[in-house]
């Protein structure tokens, strides 16, 4: 067995529809193979894929191990593809020592995981043990990894197959919680003589909450807020709506307010100086903040003025970005908290909505009670949503060494040892699984999720040489 064994079965892969939520073909390809190759095969109800294989002749009494990857892939086209992912094969060139699919994704997210562990399944390398696992719907949620039942597999050691640097090696990654706030409001009677204005903070960079919360740009919210904070003895508010998705850092916010007649070009004025600040204080971090102040016509009644205090005051209080860094990995995030969204679609109800990650769940629980508290204070409703947990990283693992030794052994040098601040079907695992031992590596892949995806193939070549070598050694 060797890379090409490996990328002959993700040409196959290739060929085979598996969008998120439409695994079918790939699961009965997989059960396909196994029947072919004699080796055990079982499907939970979910979709999940086990395939087993027994250890080679004296390799009866090495622990078991267990191949992880994930069946589905994101299925995205330009703009001008006629690809239908439902049906038709991904089409690819090789070029620059890469493997580039033309107008679409190429699926080596994590379809080079899967051809990995086949590749291995029908070799006759002498290995313990090995269970290869294929979950489902890792793209849109995790959703086969979060069901996978007690007992599915048991081996007590885990290789997931979903990394995208070859040479880097992966322990550890965050779990998360949100917590969303509710603000009951009335809206009352204005003073007359005022002037209705609309204030917007927009084109920053956001990004996602966990792997670019350090990278110190704008939250589009928390600066509205900041603005609105020391003149809330000067105006109504309106309306208050920014952010988007729970994992990614909010791009843009407009508030609506309303001011007195006279007071209305000062508030502009300041509105535009306080905007200056902020773009000074992130010029090299997030440096495209755009922003408008202008007159606009308002025809409803505006929030009363205790709702507007406790919302923006809380909005000013809360935490956002990081709290705490690694310990153990050097530039790793270990805790955050992302102030993601503040919206009135519902009549009398603001909500804001955050999330927090951290690979230590103790850190993750009290940067959640923390976020809650100041709500609370603030005399909002609370609730917590989908907590999902952390790995934390584990240097002394005994797989890691494994690992490490045989990267040292076959390339002369030191495989990066790194965790990230995202989260991985590993967290989940632990859930079910308390004392599995756990790495995550592959080869490099470039652009996934987006058209053009593509493989390094040397490092595709190093990668297999390594597994290989791992799943042979290990003990
Ligand atoms: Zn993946």
């Amino acid at each position: 067995m060797d890379s090409n064994s490996v990328l002959n079965i993700f040409r196959e892969i290739t060929t085979i529809p598996r969008e998120s939520g439409h695994e079918e073909k790939m699961t009965a390809y997989l059960q396909k193979f196994a029947s072919d190759h004699n080796l055990q095969c079982k499907t939970d109800s979910i979709g999940n894929v086990l395939i087993t294989k027994e250890a080679a002749p004296g390799k009866e009494d090495v622990p078991t191990l267990v191949l992880q990857s994930h069946q589905d892939m994101v299925c995205e086209k330009t703009a001008s593809s006629a690809h239908n992912f439902d049906r038709d094969p991904i089409r690819y060139e090789i070029r620059d020592g890469w493997m580039v699919a033309l107008e679409t994704t190429l699926g080596a997210d994590d379809g080079i995981g899967i051809a990995a562990s086949l590749a291995i399944l029908e070799s006759d390398l002498p290995t313990g043990r090995l269970e290869c696992l294929f979950t489902i719907s890792e793209e849109t949620g995790m959703d086969g990894a979060m069901a996978i039942e007690e007992g599915f597999f048991t081996g007590k050691t885990l290789i997931n197959l979903d990394s995208e640097d070859e040479g880097q090696m992966f322990i550890g990654c965050a779990g998360g919680v949100g917590v969303l706030a509710e603000f009951d409001y009335e809206r009352t009677n204005p003073a007359m003589g005022q002037a209705c204005l609309r204030l917007r903070l927009h084109n920053t960079l956001g990004g996602h909450s966990g792997d670019d919360i350090n990278k110190g740009r704008i939250n589009t919210v928390q600066q509205m807020a900041r603005f609105l904070y020391p003149r809330m003895d000067s105006f109504h508010l309106m309306l208050l709506a920014g952010g988007g998705k729970h994992n990614a850092i909010a791009r843009e916010t407009e508030a609506i307010v309303l001011v007195a007649k006279d007071n209305a070009q000062s508030f502009i004025n300041e509105f535009n100086q306080f905007a200056q600040t902020v773009a000074a204080e992130y010029h090299t971090t997030d440096p495209d903040l755009k922003w408008e102040a202008s007159e606009t016509v308002c025809s409803e009644k505006p929030v009363a003025d205790e709702a507007k205090i406790r919302l923006i005051s809380a909005l000013v209080a809360v935490e956002h970005g990081v709290l705490a860094m690694s310990q153990d990995i050097p530039d790793l995030v270990e805790t955050s908290t992302n102030l993601a969204s503040v919206r009135m679609n519902r009549p009398g109800v603001i909500e804001v909505c955050t999330s927090q990650r951290s690979s230590v769940d103790s850190a993750k629980e009290f940067i959640a009670d923390k976020v809650e508290a100041c709500f609370r204070l603030a005399g909002a409703r609370t609730v917590r949503t989908d907590p999902y947990p952390g790995w934390a990283p584990n240097v002394n693992s005994h797989i890691l060494s494994v690992c490490v030794d045989s990267y040292r052994r076959l390339f002369g040098k030191d495989p990066e040892v790194k965790a990230i601040h995202a989260g991985l079907e590993c967290g989940l695992f632990l859930e079910k699984f308390h004392d599995l031992d756990m790495i995550s590596f592959g080869p490099t892949l470039r652009g996934v999720h987006a058209p053009g995806e593509k493989l390094d193939l040397e490092s595709n070549e190093k990668f297999t040489k390594h597994l290989i070598d791992v799943v042979t050694s290990f003990r």
